[in-house]
C-alpha cells in the first residue's frame, strides 16, 4: 500500500479506482500484507515453533479467516457465533482456542461437541459449569485457566485486561486452588495455563513482567503445563513513527523463560497480523467552516470505526490523491452520526481540501469492521479484499431494505 506518484495504491489499484467500483464508505484489506505479517511473524518466533491462533474478534470476515487459515493459522474465539465462523472458513478444531470470562452453557455444549482444541476457563465456576457439560457428554476435555497476572500492558486503560481490577482470569491463588481442582477431575484434562494482559502493547516490560508472574505461578502450582498461552496484545504503528514492541526481544526472553520446561507455546494475535492491512476510504461530503478549523464531514462516520470514538484511538488520514498543497486551517475529520465523540482525528497542515475527495483513514484492518454498529440506522460499508491484482467483495454493503 503506497502512493504511486501522487496517487495512493493497494498492490495495483488505485483507491479512486476502487472508490469508483464500490462507492465509499469501504473497507479494502490488502492479501499480500496479511501474508506478510504471518510470514514475519513466523519467522519472528521461529524457534518458539507456536501454535498461532488469529484472535477472530479483531476481524471475523469469512474470506479473511479462510486466507488465514490457508496460511497456517488456527482462531482464538470468544463466541459461539465466532467459533461458527471460524469452523465455517475450514479452521480445523484442532487448531481452536476459546476464551472469555462469560461463556455459557449453550457455548460450551458446542465448542465440546465440536471437539475444539482448548477452552480456557477464566474462573471457577466456568471450570465447574466445563466439567459438568463434559459428563454430560461422557467426554475428558482440555481445559486451560487464565491467569490474572496483575500486570499492567502500559496501553490504554481501555484497553488493558491484566491488572487485577479487571475482570479477566483468576488470582494467583484461585488459580492454585483450580490446579489442585482439576488434577482431580475425570472429566477435565488440565492442558494449559494461559494470560492476555492487554493490547496494542509497544514496551517489552509488561510482557517481561509477565513471564516472571507466570514463572512463580507455575512453580507453585507444581504442574507441569502442556501448553503456555501467552495471548495476543502485539501493538502496531498506527502513527507511522516507527515505533514498535521488539518482536526479537520478546522472543528471546519466551525463550529463556522456556528453558528447562517441556511447554509449547500458544500466541492469539489479533492486531498485529490483521491491522495494517486494511483502509476505510470515505468520501468528503461537506466542508464547513468552524471556529479556527474546518469540520472536513466526511460520509464514514464511527458507527463504520468505532476505534477514535471508543478509546480516543487515532488513525492516520491521508489523501487518496497528493496535491502538495497545505491548508491554513486545522482540518478535524468528522463523521454525520449525532455525537460530539463521533470524529476522527484533528490535523494541522494537512493538503487543502475540497467537497468529494476521497481520504483514507488507516490500519483499520483489525477491530474496524468488527466493531462496526448500525447507529444512526446507518448501513453497514462493503469490504473488499484485494489479491493478486484482482478486487473481490468479501462482504456486502449493507442496503436500508435489510436494516427496515
Ligand atoms: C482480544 C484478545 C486477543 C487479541 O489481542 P490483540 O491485541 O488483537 O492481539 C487475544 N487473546 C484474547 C483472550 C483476547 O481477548
Amino acid at each position: 500500500m503506497k502512493y504511486k506518484k501522487k496517487k495512493f495504491f493497494i498492490e495495483n489499484l488505485s483507491v479512486n479506482l476502487l472508490a469508483n467500483k464500490f462507492k465509499t464508505p469501504c473497507y479494502c484489506y490488502s492479501y499480500n500484507k496479511i501474508k506478510e505479517n504471518i510470514i514475519d511473524f513466523n519467522n519472528n518466533f521461529k524457534k518458539i515453533k507456536p501454535l498461532i491462533c488469529f484472535s477472530v474478534k479483531a476481524n471475523p470476515n469469512k474470506t479473511i479467516l479462510r486466507e488465514i487459515c490457508n496460511l497456517g493459522l488456527g482462531a482464538d474465539v470468544v463466541s459461539i457465533g465466532e467459533l461458527m465462523v471460524a469452523l465455517k472458513s475450514g479452521i480445523k478444531p484442532s487448531k481452536i482456542v476459546f476464551s472469555g470470562v462469560g461463556k455459557t452453557f449453550k457455548e460450551i455444549d458446542y465448542a465440546l461437541k465440536k471437539r475444539i482444541f482448548l477452552i480456557n476457563a477464566e474462573s471457577k465456576s466456568e471450570v465447574l459449569a466445563i466439567e459438568k457439560i463434559a459428563k454430560l457428554q461422557k467426554k475428558r476435555v482440555n481445559i486451560g485457566i487464565r491467569l490474572n497476572p496483575n500486570t499492567d500492558a502500559k496501553t490504554l486503560r481501555q484497553i488493558s485486561t491484566g491488572k487485577k481490577e479487571n475482570k479477566f482470569g483468576v488470582s494467583e491463588n484461585i488459580f492454585l486452588d483450580l490446579v489442585k481442582y482439576i488434577r482431580n477431575s475425570n472429566n477435565l484434562n488440565l492442558k494449559c495455563l494461559s494470560v492476555h494482559i492487554g493490547s496494542q502493547i509497544l514496551e517489552i516490560k509488561p510482557y517481561q513482567k509477565m513471564l516472571s508472574v507466570l514463572e512463580k505461578a507455575i512453580k507453585k502450582s507444581q504442574f507441569d503445563f502442556e501448553f503456555i498461552d501467552l495471548g495476543g496484545g502485539i501493538g502496531i504503528d498506527y502513527q507511522n513513527t516507527n515505533k514498535k514492541l521488539n518482536l526479537k526481544k520478546y522472543a528471546s526472553i519466551i525463550e529463556k523463560f522456556l528453558k528447562g520446561k517441556k511447554s509449547k507455546i500458544i500466541f492469539e494475535p489479533g492486531r498485529s497480523i490483521i491491522g495494517n492491512t486494511g483502509i476505510l476510504i470515505s468520501k468528503i461530503i461537506y466542508i464547513k467552516e468552524g471556529y479556527k478549523k474546518d469540520f472536513i464531514i466526511l460520509d464514514t462516520a464511527m458507527n463504520d470505526l468505532m476505534r477514535p470514538a471508543l478509546y480516543n484511538a487515532r488513525h492516520r488520514i491521508i489523501p487518496s490523491i497528493k496535491n502538495f498543497s497545505k491548508s491554513n486551517k486545522i482540518y478535524e475529520f468528522v463523521g454525520p452520526i449525532c455525537e460530539s465523540t463521533d470524529k476522527f482525528s484533528s490535523i494541522r497542515n494537512f493538503q487543502k481540501l475540497k467537497e468529494g475527495d476521497l481520504i483514507i483513514i488507516c490500519d483499520v484492518g483489525a477491530y474496524g469492521m468488527s466493531l462496526s454498529s448500525n447507529y444512526n440506522l446507518r448501513p453497514k460499508p462493503c469490504e473488499i479484499l484485494i489479491k493478486n491484482k484482482n478486487s473481490q467483495i468479501i462482504s456486502k454493503r449493507q442496503s436500508l431494505k435489510d436494516l427496515i
